[in-house]
């Protein structure tokens, strides 16, 4: 059945991909996106040549995950057209890399605020909707490094991500009574294919960059080339789009808790595999296992 979704950071990447693949299976589908007045005004004229290509229900609409108000307008114009919204997709993200210390607090605070208050922006605005609606699914697009090998100079991107899984985690539990689904994606490093790697950040502090720079020489560069190297050659971000579409037309109620897409495999995969089979078990321990599963 075709759903209405709607999905965060749709300007690039996985965001991208995966509108277009969610109309392409016949779903309504609002691509998130924000400044679409300015910088990504481009993205919506994309969006209407894609739909008259291929016949699709593909929609672009303003929405800043930095905003309550944005969040806020966006869910609202969902649920005015159609009356109903059935999937949320947590896609927007935004990734820094350098020395941990030369991040000022400001900085750090901004790296939350996209990766994990956005989140609670658009939560505000529509769980209210799926609950009332008493189904629906959440899915968050979280990251291996919340479990997996991590390399240094990246840690308030990593440290946000899981903080990130931490509230899908919980979320998963206090939405089930109300029939609404969580599934997590777990995507591994893709240095190719979308804007992750080409438009991370930096700090500002680069006297304490350059001190760090002696012992760590081009480690930034080395980073990513590295992470670049581990994957296998015919690797695609498609493969992360693909298995969201998996997740969205996978029954309701048999959905995976997680699915994890990482070519290079960090060992995320095997660390999430026991973390998990403990919160299982530990819900079951207090006596709330009802919560595992939407009802
Ligand atoms: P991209 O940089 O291509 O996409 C990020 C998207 O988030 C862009 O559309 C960007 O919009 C959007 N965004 C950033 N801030 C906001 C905001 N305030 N409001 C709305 N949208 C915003 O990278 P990816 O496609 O790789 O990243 C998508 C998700 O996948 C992220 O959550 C990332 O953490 C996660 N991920 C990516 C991995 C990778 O290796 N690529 C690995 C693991 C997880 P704009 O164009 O306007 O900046």
């Amino acid at each position: 059945m075709s759903k209405v979704i709607v999905i965060t950071g749709a300007s690039s990447g996985i965001g991208a991909l995966s509108a277009r693949a969610l109309a392409d299976a016949g779903h309504t589908v609002y691509a998130g996106i924000r400044d679409t007045a300015g910088r990504n005004a481009p993205r919506l004229e994309e969006i209407k040549a894609y739909n008259e290509e291929h016949g699709t229900d593909l929609r672009g609409i303003e929405l800043d995950v930095s905003s309550q108000d944005s969040s806020d307008a966006a869910i609202a114009a969902i649920v005015a057209e159609h009356g109903r919204l059935d999937a949320v997709i947590h896609n927007a993200g935004h990734m820094v890399s350098g020395p941990a210390e030369a991040f000022t607090p400001e900085e750090i605070d901004r790296v939350y605020d996209t990766n994990v208050l956005g989140t609670q922006r658009v939560n505000r605005a529509a769980l209210p909707q799926l609950r009332k609606q008493g189904n629906g699914l959440v899915v968050w697009v979280s990251s291996s490094s919340t479990r997996g090998g991590v390399p240094p100079y990246l840690a308030p991107y990593f440290a946000a991500k899981a903080a990130m899984d931490a509230f899908a985690v919980s979320y998963a539990a206090e939405l089930a009574r109300f029939g609404v689904e969580t599934s997590i994606i777990v995507p591994g490093s893709f240095t190719t294919g979308t804007n992750h790697f080409a438009n991370g950040g930096r700090p500002s502090d680069q006297a304490t960059v350059d001190e760090y720079e002696v012992k760590y020489p081009n480690l930034v560069e080395q980073v990513a080339a590295r992470l670049g190297a581990l994957a296998p050659a015919d690797t695609s971000v498609s493969a992360v789009s693909d298995a969201i579409v998996a997740v969205v037309d996978a029954p309701a109620g048999k959905r995976p808790f997680r699915t994890h897409i990482d070519p290079a495999n960090d060992g995320a995969e095997e660390v999430a595999a026991v973390a998990d089979r403990i919160r299982v078990e530990f819900l079951t321990r207090i006596g709330l296992e009802d919560v595992l599963h939407p009802a």
